[in-house]
């Protein structure tokens, strides 16, 4: 799922986009001319192996996500923020979405039986 930049105006735009399993939903809010502050939950579950025995395993996501999406290069600076820029005037869910499973996925999980 897509949002051209130039629909987010003035009133917050609500979107919401499923992938593999994940849930991802929130609204939107123009910050200046260039970025938008989408403001995010990720709800549902991923399929892993335990980074120990191979095993497989469930990954429960229930998490909250702030970040900055800039139209093009952006070049002010945010202070703690993460800003993610699309250069092609859209705002792309799906790809926000997948490099959020994959930052959550390049953590180390362990199955039940080597947690203990
Ligand atoms: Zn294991």
């Amino acid at each position: 799922m897509q949002i051209a930049f130039k629909k987010v105006a003035k009133e917050s735009l609500g979107f919401e986009s499923v992938k593999q399993g994940v849930r991802f939903f929130g609204r939107l809010f123009r910050k200046s001319d260039k970025l938008v502050l989408l403001k995010a939950s990720l709800v549902g579950e991923i399929s892993h192996v335990c980074d120990r025995c191979g095993g497989d395993l469930t990954l429960e996501i229930n998490e909250a996500l702030e970040i900055f999406v800039s139209d093009g290069i952006y070049k002010g600076k945010t202070d703690e923020m993460d800003v993610i820029e699309f250069y092609d005037g859209f705002i792309d869910f799906d790809e926000i979405l997948q490099s959020e499973i994959e930052s959550i996925k390049s953590d180390y999980h362990y199955c039940a039986q080597c947690k203990n």
